[in-house]
């Protein structure tokens, strides 16, 4: 068992975009590892790679009784409908947010072997699966608020005690990638 620190918002892994995982190995399936203890340890919903300090698209996730990851994450919105309700990110611990998201996800992707994979999810694992490959895309929820509660948001960011600890340095993954192009 693996139960890794968590960066924490400021760091600077936390908001630059993910390679594409382009092998599929034991040190991929090791990081999966590392995640899924890290997050149960954590009693969190998600927790993204760069979240452990490496920059590769991979999140785990726990919601209700389906516990599983995505690799290489797409997103598909089937619909128009959206949700409005409280978000936390185990990156700015204590912390919970309104913000507006997507009612209904289709997320795409590959499992740790590398085999094709699909999610589909509503109402909260949507939320979840939408705040996880925003992490690997190097945006924060905090981004995803209008300017009011954007300002509301940071003014708790910058009271919050863990916010007064100095940031760890990046980590970059050995794990062979190659940039998306976007
Ligand atoms: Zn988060």
């Amino acid at each position: 068992m693996a139960v890794l620190p968590v960066r924490l918002f400021g760091d600077p892994v936390l908001t630059m975009p993910a390679a594409e995982v382009t092998t599929f190995d034991a040190e991929l399936r090791r990081l999966v590892r590392n995640l899924r203890d890290t997050l149960r340890d954590q009693q969190g919903a998600g927790l993204a790679a760069p979240q452990l300090g490496v920059s590769v698209r991979a999140f785990v996730f726990h919601v209700e009784d389906l516990e599983g990851h995505l690799i290489n994450p797409v997103l598909r919105f089937p619909d128009e409908e959206e949700q409005d309700g409280p978000e936390g990110c185990l990156s700015m611990p204590g912390l919970y947010f309104d913000t507006v998201r997507r009612q209904n996800v289709v997320a795409k992707g590959f499992n740790e072997h590398g085999d094709p994979l699909q999610i589909v999810g509503a109402g909260y694992l949507a939320r979840c699966l939408q705040h996880e490959t925003d992490h690997v895309d190097g945006v924060l929820f905090i981004d995803r608020m209008d300017r009011e509660r954007r300002k509301a948001a940071m003014k708790a960011i910058r009271l919050a005690e863990w916010n007064n600890e100095p940031a760890p340095r990046v980590k970059i993954s050995p794990h062979p990638v190659t940039h998306r192009s976007r």
